[in-house]
């Protein structure tokens, strides 16, 4: 029997295909999944190029074009705190009651371990290219980066001017360096 409500978090710098698979798979062992967008109020620096809204415009039109039931998710901006050990309560309270989390970061595991939820790693797919850390290393050297993310994600970022923003940045960090 699947589990009810499983939790799922991802800084999605940007939403890549890595994501999608692991969407869709967790999909196969929940009723419904909560999608929390990490470091939701960071964005406009090399690792966190984008905000947290245009992260939701992305993972909504990737979703839907890949015919994810809309009933079936929820996507929740989710900002960071500065204590760890209240970490766990503050994602609770602005997400809908979920039973399992499914996360690769180590920290995350043991937060909600000690809080008593049970969280296990998902399987990572292609992970030498489904990475966000590649998709932005790529965009920054005009390289593919199009291959990596789904074609709704790459509309996105072209109507943001994200790949200007990225070698923008890029500059500026190192402006800042000299
Ligand atoms: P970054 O390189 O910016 O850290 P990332 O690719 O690690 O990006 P995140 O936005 O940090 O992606 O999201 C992390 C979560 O997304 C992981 O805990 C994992 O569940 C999922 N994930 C990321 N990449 C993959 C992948 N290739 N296959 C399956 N799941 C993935
Ligand atoms: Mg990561």
């Amino acid at each position: 029997m699947k589990e009810k409500r499983g939790l799922l978090i991802g800084r999605m710098q940007p939403v890549h295909k890595g994501h999608i698979s692991v969407i869709q798979e967790t999909l196969k062992e929940v009723e419904e999944l909560i999608i929390g967008i990490g470091s939701a109020e960071k964005s406009h620096t090399q690792s966190n190029p984008f905000t947290g809204g245009e992260r939701v415009l992305m993972l909504t039109k990737a979703l839907r074009e890949y015919d994810v039931d809309p009933s079936r998710y929820y996507i929740i901006p989710l900002e960071d705190i500065s204590c760890n050990s209240l970490w766990v309560g503050h994602v609770k309270m602005l997400t809908p009651p979920f039973c399992k989390v499914y996360s690769g970061n180590s920290l995350v595991q043991q937060l909600f371990e000690e809080g008593e939820i049970p969280c296990i790693q998902p399987s990572l797919f292609n992970r030498t290219e489904y990475s966000g850390t590649e998709v932005r290393k790529r965009i920054l050297n005009d390289d593919d980066w199009q291959s990596l993310i789904p074609e709704s994600v790459v509309k996105v970022i072209n109507e943001i001017k994200g790949v200007q923003r990225i070698q923008k940045l890029n500059k500026k960090e190192i402006s800042e360096l000299i």
